[in-house]
């Protein structure tokens, strides 16, 4: 059995994607997972109010098809839900699913989730997240199934599957949740412990459409005509990685995962189905992350951590990271960005939000929810030259 699959998906027509997701599934062993009478959550991305078309969201034609095809192999219903930036409550995710489409999936036989009561999880197993809040539909699934997109994204690089399960966390409650694992690394540990705590069954990439630039909800929507599958969201994810151009420790819920040994170094190691160099997509517009002081870094002091590397990552963190930025040209002035800083490092000046460096602690949450894609990940002149 392979452990992951990539395949051809030219389109959003609903044959070729029910068959698309035939093939993909088949080399990891289809839906035995499925047993009669069973729950099955399908945890979607639905990250905002956006149209399926921008590619920011799971499209609700591949959600209807897997609907479809859970439901023949047994399971007695099929629950499509997520946490979106917001409040989490009965009327702002209604607006979402009108906005992603997800109307369309009931009549696959999907329910949309509405049960919005938020839990608590003691995880002693976890590596940072010993407890945590979530949302409490997934409680009453029998099997969870993660159904992502493909994307760029300013803190964590790639948006896929690993990074798809952190919908799990109340919409208000993500910001703190920034605020609690400052740093990208530790939020990536934080990330693979809610994946390892929800162990969903099955991993799905959409990426027929997925987005890069400015992502993952003010980027452009990117045709690739793909999508993976696997049993595992890291092992997926490292996969799609290469397919943009990233590497495991440009990636950090890859190095976390990798960390846990829940992947190999490379995806090399992987028995995947599919032809991963037909499936690449050389034109794939990445937005920088951490990588620019991981290589700086190592071109100094080599790989793995010491002394000098440490005090050295401090000092050049500043100075090389992607950071946030307004673009004047876009901005309307609406100090939402403001609002939803954890680190309460924006303030609104002459209708324009100012950036308080010392306290930025660069989640990108200002840049994902800005209304108006304004905000836009910014590369130091110095990281880009050495990144070359
Ligand atoms: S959220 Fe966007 S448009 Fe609104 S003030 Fe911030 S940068 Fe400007
Ligand atoms: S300014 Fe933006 S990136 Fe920095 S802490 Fe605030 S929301 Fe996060």
């Amino acid at each position: 059995m392979a452990q992951v699959s990539i395949v051809s998906c030219p389109s959003y027509d609903p044959a070729v994607c029910r068959q698309a997701l035939l093939d993909a599934l088949e080399p990891i062993g289809g839906l035995d997972f499925v047993r009669e009478g069973m729950k099955v959550g399908i945890k979607a991305n639905l990250v905002s109010f956006m149209k399926p078309e921008a590619g920011a969201t799971t499209h609700p034609v591949l959600l209807s098809e897997l609907t479809k095809l859970l439901k023949e192999r047994g399971a007695a219903s099929v629950v499509i839900g997520d946490s979106p930036g917001g409040l989490y409550a009965a009327a702002y995710v209604k607006n979402v699913y009108r906005a992603t489409g997800m109307h369309e999936t009931e009549a696959a036989g999907a329910v949309l989730n509405m049960d919005f009561t938020q839990k608590e999880a003691e995880n002693p197993a976890g590596a940072v997240a010993k407890r945590f809040t979530y949302t409490g539909w997934l409680d009453g699934c029998d099997a969870i199934v993660d159904f992502c997109k493909l994307k760029s994204h300013g803190m964590m690089a790639m948006s896929a599957a690993a990074k798809n399960m952190f919908g799990v966390i109340p919409g208000t409650m993500k910001p703190e949740y920034h605020y609690k694992y400052p740093n990208a690394a530790d939020f990536a540990r934080m990330i693979v412990d809610l994946d390892e705590y929800f162990k969903p069954v099955l991993s799905v990439v959409d990426g027929v459409v997925g987005m890069d630039g400015n992502g993952p909800t003010m980027g452009d929507a990117k045709p690739m005509g793909l999508l993976a599958a696997s049993r595992s969201p890291h092992m997926a994810d490292l996969v799609c990685a290469e397919l943009i151009g990233l590497g495991r420790r440009d990636v950090p819920t890859l190095e976390a995962a990798y960390e846990r040994k829940l992947i190999p170094a490379s995806w090399q190691e992987l028995d995947v189905a599919g032809d991963v160099d037909s499936f690449r997509v050389r034109d794939f517009n990445n937005i920088g992350t951490k990588n620019d002081v991981v290589f700086f870094g190592e071109m100094l002091f080599g790989e793995g951590i010491n002394p000098f590397k440490k005090a050295f990552g401090k000092i050049m963190q500043k100075a090389l990271s992607s950071r946030p930025g307004p673009n004047r040209d876009e901005c309307v002035g609406c100090a939402k960005c403001a609002e939803i800083c954890p680190a309460k490092a924006i303030t609104m000046r002459d209708k324009l939000p100012r950036i308080d460096r010392g306290k930025c602690i660069r989640c990108f949450c200002c840049q994902e929810f800005c209304p108006k894609g304004a905000m836009k990940v910014t590369r130091p002149v110095i990281a880009r030259i050495l990144n070359k």
